[in-house]
């Protein structure tokens, strides 16, 4: 269990495998081997040694990893970072950050730029960043103890393996089976990424909301804790009505906290048999997350989401062929002419884990819930909880929900707000047994 006096500081990888680097500071920055620098800088390799230059390109100093720490107030902006890694909407933009800046020196001589802050202020950027300052202030104190609890879950992880880093996603690729997660990597040389693949941050390019800043500032060290332990915080975008578990989406093992549950004031049963799946996902069950308020969608996701409209129940339609050509891009295989899709395994939500797709040329069985919604889209199903009608040369997929399912339902938990629910309440409401703790 940690415990700590003080606020942990913790690294954030910037931009990753760089050839070169190049910024501003805004007011004063010092390191071990220099005195105060300021204005534009650069940074490339040479002979397995960063340099780093200033704007006149005289060289401040040499070596494989150097920190530039920020005097109070002091600002550093990175020109080009890359966000929307891997998603359509992939860009480059200038970024601004607080605290001090870290270039370390990677395999194959290459650059990453580090961002090195105090936990509460990068808090208040992930919250700033992941949703309005207009949202409900329980649902960004929520989101706030959410994101505690997730970072510090990780590092204690990473603090257990003594540095060591193991990958936990997994393949198993067997005759005719593709099954494999994608867990949350430990990064070798930061504790967290800027991407949606941890929690999405761009320092305080964006306005910093006086909202989000007061959701981190009265929830300052409260996490989830179950039996002693900060607790695993998963969350998705929108449940539909029922959570999932923890291993139709991950590893082969039950996280107690990590319960299935009616994401609604009345209970749900869930799902165990196809004929349940099928009559659960073609319902319009009452449920938090079953919302069609756009004003309240609007401030709780970011613009790019926006554009996701039937989350809760949704449909999505394919020609024969054009699926088949879905399929052999993104699996790699070539089907022949796809003939069924069968679900074999479903968890509580109706979240396919299992799942065998048959054509004429081979019969392939895919999961678990990421991979089942990769291999069947051109980017990715909203959900794996779908039933498939094939009619007259056409594939209709009927499905529930938006994201895994596992852990808090981030739409569910901002209705909660709107109705009068407190932080604690709507935790405890999608963490089964938690307790909620100030650790500094
Ligand atoms: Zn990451
Ligand atoms: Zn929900």
């Amino acid at each position: 269990m940690w415990s700590v006096k003080d606020q942990p500081k913790i690294t954030v990888g910037i931009m990753d495998r760089q050839t070169e680097v190049a910024g501003r500071l805004r007011g004063n920055y010092s390191g071990d081997e220099f005195g105060l620098v300021s204005g534009r800088f650069s940074a490339k390799t040479e002979a397995e040694t960063i340099v780093l230059v200033d704007e006149t390109n005289h060289e401040i100093c040499r070596s494989k990893s150097i920190k530039l720490a920020g005097q109070k107030g002091s600002t550093f902006s990175l020109f080009n970072v890359t966000i929307g890694n891997r998603f359509h909407w992939e860009r480059t933009e200038d970024q601004t950050f607080q605290g001090d800046l870290v270039l370390g020196l990677q395999k194959g001589g290459t650059i990453v730029a580090i961002n090195e802050i105090s936990l509460e202020d990068y808090l208040i950027s992930v919250i700033s960043s992941e949703m309005s300052g207009d949202a409900p202030m329980e649902f960004l104190k929520t989101h706030a103890i959410l994101s505690r609890s997730w970072v510090l879950a990780a590092l204690d992880r990473k603090k257990k393996m003594n540095g060591k880093s193991t990958p936990v996603s997994k393949t198993t690729e067997r005759r005719g089976e593709v099954i494999c997660w994608y867990d949350r990597e430990d990064h070798e040389l930061f504790d967290v990424c800027a991407d949606d693949h941890c929690q999405r941050y761009q320092g305080i390019t964006k306005i910093i909301s006086k909202q989000a800043e007061d959701a981190v500032r009265e929830t300052c060290g409260m996490v989830m804790t179950y039996q002693g332990e900060i607790s695993d915080a998963r969350y998705s975008k929108a449940c539909g009505g029922l959570t999932e578990e923890f291993d139709t989406a991950w590893g082969n093992r039950r996280v107690p906290y990590l319960k299935s549950i009616s994401d609604a004031s009345v209970p749900h049963r869930p799902v165990t048999t196809e004929e349940e799946a099928s009559a659960w996902i073609l319902s319009n069950p009452e449920a938090y997350c079953c919302t069609k308020d756009e004003r309240l969608l609007e401030k709780i996701l970011p613009e790019f989401d926006r554009e996701t409209k039937g989350f809760f129940r949704w449909v999505v339609e394919y020609s024969r062929t054009e699926l088949e050509e879905i399929l052999r891009e993104k699996s790699g295989f070539d089907f022949g002419t796809l003939q069924e899709i069968v679900p074999l395994h479903r968890g509580p939500s109706g979240r396919i884990s299992r799942l065998r797709i048959v054509g004429s040329k081979r019969s392939v069985v895919v999961g678990k819930e990421l991979e089942i919604r990769r291999f069947l889209s051109r980017s990715h199903l909203y959900s794996s909880a779908f039933i498939v009608k094939a009619e007259a040369e056409r594939f209709v997929f009927h499905g529930a929900g938006w994201g895994h399912g596992v852990g808090l339902c981030q739409i569910g938990a901002a209705v909660m707000a709107t109705r009068g629910f407190s932080a604690e309440k709507i935790l405890k409401h999608y963490f089964t047994g938690v307790e909620l703790k100030r650790i500094y």
